[in-house]
């Protein structure tokens, strides 16, 4: 019965309007059980770029990075069929981490397909270094966004719909345009003993849009490609975030990111790399997750057939094992936060695991 309203009050934005509708729908039986009390985050194979589709016990959407622009259209279709399997039509808020090709280039091919109705970015950029190719699809971009963005600064929310019955839910930014939020005024955080920054990086990762969705007890991190010396200044000299329970690998699982001390900080319980299998998944950075006592799981969007079968998780959490033929299966994600337990189901295998929350 839940679900049947959840797909009728679907778009009513407002509070008061949803619950107006649900008083005046006749045809709305009232919630004679609690509602369904899950969060669900599906990874969406977009070949080492990012496409993660969270969908809230609302059935508000919230869609982190597009994934690729070509390939006739394939990121696009995929994103699309993950929204068919979460039961969604649109797309309400759209998060754009950073202006790089495997993270926004698939953007407008995907607003040909589905509404997306609000768009977010860490604001505008004139040009990049890295991409002679950008003003083009800047513009591309901005076109698919009808020109109406919000900049995104760290301490921002954006506001979520708390379904009726459920606990809070929200989406704080921590970090954007290199900046991040304020600290704890706490003691020196000894994660960060021995970890030393690298080397300034002038590419728009440094500049990435970085949120944690709290629902309940339950916390998400996304970084997009944020790079070190960023991340660090998230857990030195003091911690500006605490623990949470999924983190979503940064960067594909590159080196240049995940920051040790800031994994130490953040204690995962379990860490999804959305690499490609020749892209991301970098050696130091799944030794350096793995040695984590707090990780549970390391699974990844693909195997990284350039690297041992020990430098990648076992096969189990590996939702994509060959580079040919790909079966573009996903990673999916439930958080029941009445249980306190999340779920984590490999697309391939079609075995989910219980994990629980802090
Ligand atoms: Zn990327």
């Amino acid at each position: 019965m839940w679900k049947n309203r959840q797909l009728r009050i679907r778009g009513i934005k407002s509070l008061t309007a949803l619950t107006a509708a649900i008083a005046l729908g006749a045809a709305i039986s009232a919630p004679a059980q609690k509602p369904q009390q899950s969060l669900r985050i599906h990874y969406v194979d977009v070949e080492g770029g990012a496409a993660t589709l969270i969908v809230t016990p609302a059935g508000e959407s919230i869609l982190v990075d597009a994934g690729w622009p070509g390939f006739d259209g394939r990121d696009a279709a995929r994103i699309q069929t993950a929204m068919k399997r979460a039961d969604i039509s649109v797309i309400d808020h759209f998060i754009n981490t950073h202006y790089h090709t495997d993270h926004y280039g698939g953007l407008p091919e995907l607003a040909a397909r589905v509404e997306i109705r609000n768009f977010y970015d860490h604001g505008p950029v004139d040009n990049l270094a890295e991409d002679r190719d950008f003003p083009r699809k800047y513009a591309a971009y901005r076109a698919a966004a009808k020109n109406r963005t919000t900049t995104l600064r760290p301490g921002d929310e954006i506001k979520l719909q708390r379904a009726p019955g459920t606990p809070a839910i929200s989406l704080r930014v921590i970090a954007s345009n290199g900046e991040v939020i304020g600290g704890r005024q706490g003691r020196p955080n000894p994660a960060c003993t021995g970890v030393q920054l690298k080397a300034h990086d002038p590419s728009d990762n440094a500049r990435s849009v970085a949120f944690v969705l709290r629902y309940g007890n339950f916390d998400f991190f996304d970084a997009g490609d944020l790079t070190w010396n960023i991340e660090h200044l998230l857990a030195c000299p003091s911690d500006r975030i605490g623990v949470v329970d999924l983190y979503q690998v940064t960067h594909h699982g590159l080196n240049s990111s995940n920051n040790t001390a800031l994994l130490r900080t953040l204690k995962p319980t379990v860490a999804i790399m959305n690499n490609g299998p020749r892209k991301g998944g970098h050696p130091d950075a799944v030794r350096d997750l793995l040695s984590l006592s707090s990780l549970q799981a390391l699974y990844q969007v693909h195997r990284n057939v350039t690297t041992t079968p020990e430098e990648n998780a076992p096969e189990e959490f590996i939702a994509n094992l060959d580079e040919a033929g790909d079966a573009a299966h996903e990673i999916t994600v439930t958080v029941d936060a009445a249980a306190r337990t999340f779920t984590v189901t490999n697309g391939r295998t079609g075995v989910s695991r219980n994990y629980g929350v802090k």
